[in-house]
């Protein structure tokens, strides 16, 4: 069962089960709130994010929120659903496209999604905003990392610029010098992940997003992470001056709540998330249609 529909399933029951009656009362306000909090820490949303929620909802639930002529359980749903948003991040939050060429760092820890997500995001921008992608393999150290690139950008006829395992910062302004020359007009770099964050990595990205002067640093987050994710989120954005997350794997059965947590945490945008290995399975975030697949 995929994150949404676990968290929907659940989160229905705790508020049908506690908001039978058509009116709400403090007493079933406080049952539905205690059901609903331990739904979000099932779904591994953060502690601190749960408690926040269900304060919110508890003091406009209690505070004069309660409409006598609007059934309980509607009501009920209501104010979790704006307050996911809330938590979520508001509304959508689209990609820099201001600069010329339009550069995009895409960093993260190995096995994130990084190189799937790389080519997802060529081909929507593609799409989308008419882009002349070229998408640069600098993950030198992951075997076989350069390859997989090459063949996802092959089987989208979106050509990637690549150079073995020189040093990246020599690819990359390689790269830079051959989109200029053949028309790119966004450059979406594949950088290397490690399975824990350690400095030679950190130097490397920093010296790459000098490089690039990036128009996005976008985090790609696994979405079965746990808790831990939110301390790798703020490395890399202590370091990199991170501008938004991308977060992959919804589509499986994840708990997700963690990375769900990450914008309330850190204050940076979710701006895609990946919900599938094909080539289109990557959707704008839109906090409210988020919410509202998290409310059934
Ligand atoms: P990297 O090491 O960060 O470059 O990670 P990869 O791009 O190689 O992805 C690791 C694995 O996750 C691959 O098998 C991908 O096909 C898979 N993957 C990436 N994104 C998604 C997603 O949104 N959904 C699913 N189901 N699998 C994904």
């Amino acid at each position: 069962m995929s994150f949404g529909d676990f968290f929907a399933k659940r989160m229905k029951r705790s508020i049908e089960k506690n908001m039978q009656k058509s009116t709400m009362t403090e007493e079933n306000i406080r049952e539905a709130l205690k059901e609903i909090r331990l739904t979000l820490l099932e779904a591994d949303v953060n502690v601190e994010v749960a408690k926040e929620l269900t304060q919110r909802i508890k003091e406009k639930a209690l505070g004069g929120y309660i409409n006598e002529g609007v059934n309980a359980q509607q009501q009920m749903v209501k104010l979790v659903h704006d307050e996911l948003v809330t938590i979520l991040g508001e509304s959508l939050s689209p990609i820099d496209l201001t600069k010329k060429p339009t550069t995009i760092l895409l960093v993260g820890l190995q096995g994130s999604g990084k190189t799937t997500t790389a080519n997802k995001l060529a081909n929507l921008l593609k799409k989308k905003e008419k882009k002349k992608p070229l998408l640069v393999g600098l993950d030198i150290y992951r075997p076989g990392a350069i390859d997989q690139l090459k063949e996802l950008g092959a089987a989208s006829g979106i050509p990637v610029f690549e150079q073995g395992t020189q040093d990246p910062r020599k690819t990359a302004k390689q790269a830079l010098a051959f989109a200029e020359k053949n028309g790119h007009d966004l450059i979406i770099f594949d950088t290397a992940g490690r399975l824990q964050i350690d400095k030679p990595l950190m130097e490397e990205l920093n010296d790459l997003r000098k490089i690039t002067s990036p128009s996005e640093t976008l985090l790609v987050v696994d979405g079965m992470s746990g808790q831990e994710i939110i301390n790798v989120t703020n490395e890399f954005n202590k370091l990199l001056k991170l501008t938004g997350v991308i977060i992959t794997k919804l589509d499986g059965d994840a708990r997700g709540g963690a990375t769900l947590s990450i914008r309330y945490l850190t204050n940076l945008p979710i701006k895609f998330i990946g919900e599938g290995e094909g080539p289109k399975a990557l959707a704008a975030f839109y906090p409210k249609r988020m919410a509202d697949r998290l409310l059934g």
